[in-house]
């Protein structure tokens, strides 16, 4: 059952009042119109939430609904947005504790989502399918056995500990094996952890290379039962040929002091991996709760950063690039700032890192591609003619489609492509190099110029260098930044312009902020210069009246600091 509404039990119900024959079949409905915003909803619905209508009607979702909750409504609301079908899913609420149906109809203004409790149908179905207990691959019981196990042991009030092991680095292992491989073996670890196990554990195999061990011994066991479980992984795995040495990360939880429901100790004991992976692999954390707060400010930003995408809440800064012989500009980069409607305006480094966890640095790239193309356009209307370079993150090398997107938003701009050009770090190009010459060839084919972002910071050979059809190489700030005479950072960067110019390639210094520094990097013959030195960041109009301002060549000295 949904939790109870304190009128739930008010009747008899008239035939023609539909909120309340909803609301005695226990069904939350809710409305949302093409903005997400919350039009209707009905008190079944406040009630599982447990927040009053203010706090819902003419807000969206992602104000008030906490993260977990997104792949059932978010997803399934996303989904017959873009099919316009109606959709029925059977997901599990985190706030609820229950498996809810949810359906989804697609309406005139919006969507209309109606959701019971399917909890019982659930469990039932799982009970009459035996095999859905265990894992097909392993043939160790399931997530879904550990969930019962677990629900069974609180149930009985026994004390018990849950620890979920994660295999470090398994993707290394399935690029280099293929899937078939990878399952061999995770075989093979299932059948270690196995022999592993002493009197008292059990072993689960969740999904992908998690591993779960309930066990009845006091927590504080832990992490030397990790560290049992890791020296059995450390002898190499063999197959075809190859070897793998693997290890785990671990994260605990232990009934009753963690939770008191088996979904919230599987939850905490993730949030406790998931903490243990990024401080370090090979160790165990066991749960903290400020590690909730922190995973909730998360999921927060996360919410707002998919509204800003929607409601485009980003604006771009633009920093002028300067000839080093003229003083003239030769371009700008499109810089992003995320105008956020109550934390003020946020630096790309407050949320491009939480953009790229979450998988949405394509479409941000996207907007930016967007406004960055209307720019020049704009320009050129005022007879500026400028080059306006972009940002690419790894998620858009990925993209199959890239190319073909930057095109079409050239086109539709009637913008000549090599306006455009497309910055992309050193580090991503040599993070798949196949993937990003084949976006790199693409680009230069369509006519937008290519950049190396971030030079020497990555680990680029020269054979790499040579082959990649880029035009430009940026210098990482960093050898910039302390550059003086003689100096060792001297020396690099003049190895740097000489490489650049032995390529053929236009050399840019970034992060010149000294008059000092622009002389040096000059008397190298360095090309451009981007720096505050040269200039700042500034607004799309500030950009305008620069490039005027600069239109004549300028002597060294007028440059400003
Ligand atoms: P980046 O591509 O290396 O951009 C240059 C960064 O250095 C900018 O910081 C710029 O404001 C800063 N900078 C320029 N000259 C100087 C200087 O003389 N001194 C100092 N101290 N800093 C200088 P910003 O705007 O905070 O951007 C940081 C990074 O965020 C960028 O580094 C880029 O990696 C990423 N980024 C920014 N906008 C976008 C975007 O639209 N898309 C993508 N994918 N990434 C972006
Ligand atoms: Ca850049
Ligand atoms: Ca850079």
């Amino acid at each position: 059952m949904m939790r109870d509404h304190p009128d739930a039990v008010r009747a008899p119900v008239a035939a023609h009042d539909l909120p309340a024959l909803l609301r005695l079949a226990g069904e939350a409905v809710v409305f949302v119109d093409n903005d997400w915003v919350v039009r209707y909803c009905n008190d079944v619905y406040l009630s599982n939430l447990g927040m009053s209508s203010d706090r819902v009607i003419g807000r969206t979702p992602f104000d008030y609904q906490p993260l977990f909750e997104r792949s059932i409504f978010y997803e399934s609301i996303q989904q017959c947005r873009q099919s316009r079908q109606p959709l029925s899913r059977i997901g599990y609420s985190t706030v609820l504790g229950r498996w809810l149906m949810v359906r989804v109809f697609p309406v005139e203004d919006g969507m209309m989502m109606l959701a019971n409790d399917a909890s019982e149908s659930v469990v039932q179905q799982y009970h009459l399918a035996g095999q859905a207990v265990k894992d097909t691959l392993t043939g160790l019981p399931n997530k879904l056995a550990l969930t019962r196990d677990m629900t069974d042991l609180v149930e009985a009030g026994e004390p018990f500990c849950l620890t979920l092991l994660s295999l470090n680095r398994f993707k290394d292992v399935n690029d280099a094996l293929g899937y078939a491989g990878g399952d061999r073996v995770l075989m093979e670890i299932a059948s270690r952890l196995q022999s592993g196990t002493v009197e008292g554990e059990v072993l689960f195999r969740l999904n992908g290379d998690e591993f779960a061990v309930v066990s009845r011994k006091e927590i504080a066991h832990c992490p030397a039962r990790v560290e049992a479980w890791q020296t059995a992984a450390k002898h190499p795995v063999l197959i075809d040929g190859k070897s793998f040495v693997l290890g785990y990360s671990a994260g605990a939880v232990a009934f009753p002091r963690d939770g008191d429901a088996a979904e919230l100790l599987l939850k905490r004991a993730a949030l406790s991996l998931h903490h243990a992976k990024r401080n370090g692999r090979y160790k165990v954390a066991t749960f903290d709760p400020a590690l909730e707060l922190q995973s909730t400010l998360r999921a927060e930003l996360e919410a707002e950063l998919r509204l800003a995408i929607l409601e485009r809440q980003f604006t771009l800064m633009f920093q002028p690039q300067g000839c080093l012989r003229t003083g003239q500009v030769v371009g700008a980069e499109a810089l992003i700032r995320w105008q956020h409607p109550t934390r003020g305006l946020l630096m790309p480094g407050q949320f491009l890192p939480l953009a790229q966890d979450c998988g949405l640095m394509g479409q941000i790239d996207r907007l930016v591609l967007e406004q960055a193309v209307a720019l020049v356009a704009a320009m050129q209307r005022n007879n500026l003619q400028l080059r306006l370079s972009i940002n690419l993150s790894v998620d858009s090398l990925a993209d199959p489609t890239m190319a073909e997107q930057v095109h079409t938003v050239l086109q539709a701009a009637q913008v000549e492509p090599a306006w455009l050009e497309v910055e992309i770090t050193e580090d991503s190009l040599m993070k798949d190099v196949e993937t990003s010459t084949r976006v790199m060839e693409e680009m230069s084919r369509l006519g937008v110029c290519v950049s190396i972002d971030d030079f020497g910071t990555g680990y680029s050979s020269f054979a790499y260098l040579a082959k990649f059809p880029v035009s430009t190489l940026k210098i990482d700030r960093s050898f910039i930044k302390d550059m003086q005479e003689g100096a060792a950072s001297h020396k690099i960067v003049k190895g740097m312009v000489r490489l650049g110019h032995s390529l053929q390639l236009t050399v840019v210094a970034e992060g010149a902020e000294t008059a000092e520094q622009i002389e040096l990097l000059r008397r190298l013959h360095c090309n451009v210069v981007q720096g505050y030195g040269y200039a700042r960041p500034m607004t799309p109009d500030a950009l305008q009246s620069f490039v005027l301002s600069r239109q004549a060549p300028q002597a060294m000295s007028a440059f400003s600091i």
